[in-house]
């Protein structure tokens, strides 16, 4: 290539020489005109390397300023020296463009797939600079990824345990995790280690609000039921006690011991509910092909909320005979509905006073849900603690609750058996004018044979 061109030059040079001689020959001054000739020869080739050397500059100028996607994209395509070095040059930048394109484009799955992780990742610089954050570590400490982009961490987070940890942080240290209020509200658990050997540091982070109200709820619910069963521990033993130590008139003992049993029953209601509690959570939900006859449910309700009320109350049972009720079936699990059922009938009784009236009702929404309802005219609830009710243990007056011998756990098994079958509990009531509480049945767990 070199070769061919310094060739062409020489030619272009020698004949230009040439025709210089012949023009000074004509002329008088051969001497003169070859070397006019040569010099021509040399200043046009020249001007041409001059321009397509400008050419090359100017376009690397535009390169530089706009690189290659803009206008500038192809070299200046000249025959001469500098048109093969643009090329070149040009060549060098598309490999170098692509490779860099690559590199972004795993660059980018990479951090793509951090974000797609449930916890926070946050890396730090060695001036407690944020390098880069994602999404959900951004969310964690009510960052915002970019605007806070290569903003001092200890800036926007001021927690001192979180500072501390930050400015300690090694990369071999075991160091637990820490639990921190997050800024956006809920609890937030943050580990940070170093890494890279010089001052950068990896923040991870995991949202564990609903892991800290679980192991919450489970303490509260250990320490209810210890008290719910010392309670009636403590009255049997010191009835025990007494009968041991002072003999007792027959009439009197038999007075303890109708106390004794009583408290002895509310024991085994209280391990009942609890097996029946764990019984809902640990099962599967009942399934679709199982089918009970509503009629046959009703029955038993009505059994047992005549013998509980002891013939103290005025009761409405739907017509067993009727259309709306003959034939229907539920799809769901016998023992629990019936359990659900009753559960709600037998507080209607136990919290209306004697001449109350109490109607149970079946009836069908528009939307196609079967609802169950129990309505009493009882001593009601108030408003504030209608949203606590179905909770475990949960009870408006402790003391009242206790004399009738309820444990708080009727309501939240009735709310679990009916989120089991895909239903679900609604309470209605007023203080002093009585209750109206109904399950309600989706369209799908019900047909009529
Ligand atoms: P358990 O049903 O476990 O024997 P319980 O009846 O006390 O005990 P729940 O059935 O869960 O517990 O009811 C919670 C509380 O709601 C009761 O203690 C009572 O104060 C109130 N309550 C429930 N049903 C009625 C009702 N029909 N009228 C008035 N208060 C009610
Ligand atoms: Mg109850």
């Amino acid at each position: 290539m070199g070769m061919t061109r310094l060739v062409r030059a020489v030619l272009l040079m020698t004949a230009s020489a040439a025709l210089g001689y012949l023009l000074g020959y004509w002329a008088g001054y051969p001497l003169l005109g070859t070397w006019c000739g040569a010099a021509l020869a040399v200043v046009v080739q020249g001007a041409r390397e001059l321009l397509g050397a400008g050419r090359l500059i100017h376009w690397l100028q535009r390169m530089q300023e706009e690189g290659l996607g803009g206008g500038a994209a192809t070299a200046p395509r000249d025959r001469g020296l500098w048109g093969e070095l643009g090329y070149r040059v040009e060549r060098l930048l598309r490999q170098h463009q692509s490779a860099l394109i690559l590199e972004k484009a795993r660059l980018a799955d990479f951090l793509n797939a951090i974000e797609a992780s449930p916890n926070g990742v946050m890396l730090i610089n060695a001036d407690d600079q944020i390098v880069w954050c994602s999404r959900v570590s951004a969310q964690h400490f009510g960052l915002d990824p970019e605007r806070d982009l290569y903003q001092r961490v200890t800036n926007l987070v001021r927690n001192p345990v979180f500072v501390a940890t930050l400015q300690a942080a090694s990369p071999t240290d075991g160091a637990e995790p820490m639990s921190l209020l997050a800024p956006a509200g809920g609890v937030i658990s943050v580990l940070v280690r170093a890494y890279g050997g010089q001052g950068q540091r990896l923040v991870l982070s995991q949202d564990i609000t609903e892991r800290q109200r679980m192991e919450t709820m489970r303490r509260d619910f250990v320490a209810n039921v210890s008290h719910e069963i010392r309670t009636p521990l403590t009255v049997l033993a010191g009835f025990v006690e007494t009968m041991a130590s002072v003999p007792l008139p027959h009439d009197e003992q038999q007075k303890v011991l109708g106390l004794m049993s009583q408290q002895a029953q509310r024991m085994q209601s209280l391990v009942a509910d609890l097996l029946t509690l764990a019984q809902l959570e640990g099962s599967p939900r009942p399934t679709v092909d199982r089918w009970v006859p509503l009629v046959q449910l009703l029955q038993q309700v009505e059994v047992e909320a005549r013998g509980l009320s002891g013939g103290h109350h005025q009761f409405e049972f739907p017509d067993l005979a009727d259309s709306s009720v003959q034939g229907l079936e539920i799809a769901g699990h016998p023992s629990e509905l019936l359990s659900a059922l009753t559960n709600l009938v037998s507080n209607a009784v136990r919290y209306t006073p004697p001449a109350g009236r109490i109607s149970v009702t079946w009836h069908f929404q528009a939307d196609g849900r079967g609802v169950f309802g129990v309505k009493d005219t009882g001593i009601g609830i108030g408003r504030e603690h209608l949203p606590r009710l179905t909770e475990r243990f949960y009870r408006v007056d402790g003391s009242r609750s206790r004399e009738t011998g309820g444990t708080g756990l009727g309501l939240s098994i009735v709310k679990h058996v009916a989120q089991r079958h895909d239903g679900e509990l609604q309470l209605d009531s007023e203080l002093g004018k009585g209750s109206q509480f109904r399950l309600v049945l989706p369209a799908v767990r019900l047909r009529r044979v």
